[in-house]
């Protein structure tokens, strides 16, 4: 059995904080063949039977799912050689440390191939596959929203290593005169503690998209994002980076302010260092929103599962 454009159906999650996003098809638009939403609660077990039910009824629909791809909130073991390949591991949401994700999906529907990424490189994935990164072999995509994430590839390959990357906690220098403590659990003013959604609410008293669009929230909120692009930059060389999430929506500032914001202080920051007109002419094209939108994740939840199969 195969969807509309003659590649094998795939069963994707996009395993988030607060919800599983589901899917079955093998692509994007028209390829997306239904999609289901399920709170992500504290109990892992229910919620999955819940997303097996979902996919067995797809089935009957659509015919039969031959991979799964699943792209999870973290952290998560990617280790392949790991007995734990395929856990999220020390996650703070409780009910969910080390639960076997990969385990528990193969246990409901059988010995299928599954590919398994976090949340971030899942959706990098996707924008590569059909959206703003295709064609790119070394490339950073970038969630900024209720946490920081980044993933992506170099040189063709998704971004692993020791763990993966974990860009949201890279240590930033204080814009002067910001006393503002930062959320992070673990290091307060961190990247993340300093420019997630729920660390401008804390700094502002009010939700990111309610403010004003010459707030100065937006000012500090960018020059931070600046210099973590800065750092990005210099370490991995990208051709591109993506910036996806629901921060870069900037409510009354508007996207495409933010946009700007962004590459003019990135600019700022690098002052002329880097020669390529990709950084100086080519800017917008370069520090660009995803082009899959919200369905980067899901999407590319799909793409893992077609690389398994
Ligand atoms: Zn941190």
């Amino acid at each position: 059995m195969s969807g509309k454009s003659g590649e094998s159906i795939i069963g994707a999650i996009e395993a988030g904080g607060t919800k599983f996003v589901c899917a079955v098809g093998s692509g994007p638009g028209e390829q997306l063949l239904a999609r289901e939403s399920f709170p992500t609660g504290d109990d892992p077990g229910a919620l999955l039977d819940a997303v097996a039910g979902w996919f067995r009824k797809c089935e009957a629909e659509f015919g039969c799912i031959e991979g799964v791809g699943i792209a999870s909130f973290g952290p998560v073991d990617l280790d392949t050689a790991s007995p734990t390949w395929g856990y999220i591991t020390s996650t703070p949401k409780l009910a969910w440390q080390y639960t076997d994700l990969v385990g528990g999906v193969r246990r409901r529907l059988g010995d299928l191939p599954i590919g398994f990424d976090t949340d971030v490189n899942g959706a990098a994935l996707g924008e590569r596959d059909w959206g703003a990164a295709r064609g790119l072999d070394d490339f950073i995509y970038l969630t900024i929203g209720t946490g920081i994430g980044g993933g992506g590839m170099i040189g063709g390959r998704m971004m692993h290593g020791l763990l993966h990357p974990e860009m949201g906690h890279m240590v930033l220098p204080r814009i002067a005169g910001d006393d503002f403590a930062g959320v992070c659990p673990f290091h307060g003013g961190c990247w993340e503690g300093l420019c997630t959604g729920p660390a401008m609410n804390a700094r502002a008293g009010a939700p990111a998209e309610s403010l004003a669009a010459d707030h100065p929230a937006w000012e500090l909120e960018t020059q931070y994002i600046a210099y973590a692009l800065a750092n990005i930059i210099y370490a991995v060389s990208p051709r591109r980076i993506i910036i996806g999430g629901s921060v870069r929506k900037a409510g009354r500032l508007g996207e495409e302010r933010f946009f700007r914001m962004v590459r003019e202080k990135v600019q700022g920051v690098l002052n002329g260092y880097l020669g390529s007109p990709a950084l100086s002419t080519g800017i917008d094209d370069f520090i660009v929103p995803p082009l899959l939108g919200d369905d980067a994740g899901v999407c590319g939840a799909i793409a893992l599962g077609q690389r398994e199969l």
